[in-house]
């Protein structure tokens, strides 16, 4: 790709509305309690990735599924004010995802209804695969079914696309996936999960983070980026490089949604052709920027902020 051209970001993952509802106390079994207050957000970790990736200066397209209900209709509006192209299929008989958030005393309580999102099925994305064919970068997570994102991939790979995975939620990965993904972003708990490791977690056992990636890298992966919260991230590949990106200082207002900037600001940077060191420097600034700011969406940073914060 040349230096000047926008690049193509493909998202294929979850999209919902989050209702958050603010509440006083929770209520009891049988008890009817009156909340605070209730906001409507969208989200969902593709939906959120998306939205990141149009800010940050890219022809983004979404690939996913809503419900035919009033909450798909706002989340298309609300992809629209965004710049983002919808291949988004409409499920007849399927609600839009959701997530009720209820928030007391700083704590979150989360139910997730997957809805549409859990529906979506690989000839549901066949029939938006033009996309994918004139992507650079590929990026998916983990909230759509196993099934579609394997099929998804392995189209992806064959068209000779950037395949980033974003393993979240955390799942074990079927071996034939690791060889076809140009790089896999878990965080910390998710890396545990994925090596199977859970010493990962262990702040007395620094030693076990590097077994841990090693063992995902030997199973066919081309490169690893683990995030790390406020600590940054830490880059691994096949050939033996590795590198920490120290994580930014910042006064930290809401992390929901850093580790979904950090992915879209990775697979910006790999679409315009940077060198890995300087992709995740990118996504570590990017991400940082996103914790200064209320909410998910809301919260992604432009490009501007983030080459000025680079400087
Ligand atoms: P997730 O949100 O998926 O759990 P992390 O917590 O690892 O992922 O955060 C993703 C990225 O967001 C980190 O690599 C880092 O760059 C940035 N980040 C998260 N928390 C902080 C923080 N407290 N201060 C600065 N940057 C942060």
């Amino acid at each position: 790709m040349m230096g000047t051209e926008i690049p193509n970001i493909v998202v294929i993952g979850s999209i919902n509305m989050d209702i958050v509802v603010e509440t006083p106390l929770v209520p009891d079994k049988g008890q009817t309690l009156l909340g605070n207050a209730m906001t409507l957000l969208p989200g969902g970790k593709g939906a959120n990735q998306a939205v990141a990736a149009s800010r940050l200066a890219t022809h983004t397209t979404l690939i996913g599924a809503v419900g035919q209900d009033s909450f798909g209709e706002q989340i298309m509006q609300n992809l629209d004010g965004h710049s983002i192209t919808r291949a988004i299929a409409s499920l007849a008989d399927e609600s839009t995802g959701i997530a009720s958030i209820w928030v007391h005393d700083r704590d979150n309580r989360i139910i997730v209804v997957p809805g549409a999102n859990g529906k979506i099925s690989w000839e549901d994305i066949e029939s938006q695969k033009s996309f994918i064919d004139h992507a650079n970068v590929v990026l998916l997570q983990l909230e759509i079914p196993l099934e579609t994102v394997v099929k998804s991939i392995a189209y992806a790979h064959r068209c000779g696309k950037k395949v980033i995975l974003n393993p979240a939620p955390a799942l074990p990965l079927p071996d034939e996936v690791y060889p076809m993904l140009f790089s896999l972003t878990p965080n910390l708990h998710e890396l545990s999960v994925m090596a199977d490791m859970p010493e990962v977690l262990d702040e007395g056992n620094p030693d076990a983070l590097q077994r841990a990636m090693r063992k995902l890298i030997d199973k066919g992966l081309a490169s690893l980026t683990v995030t790390l919260g406020a600590e940054g991230a830490i880059y691994m590949d096949a050939s033996g490089n590795t590198f920490h990106v120290p994580g930014k200082k910042m006064t930290v207002l809401d992390t929901t949604g850093a580790g979904d900037c950090f992915n879209a600001a990775f697979a910006v940077a790999v679409a315009k052709g940077q060198p890995m060191k300087r992709a995740v420097e990118y996504a570590v600034a990017a991400s940082a920027l996103a914790v200064t700011k209320f909410g998910a969406q809301n919260g992604m940073p432009e490009s501007d902020e983030v080459e000025w914060f680079l400087q």
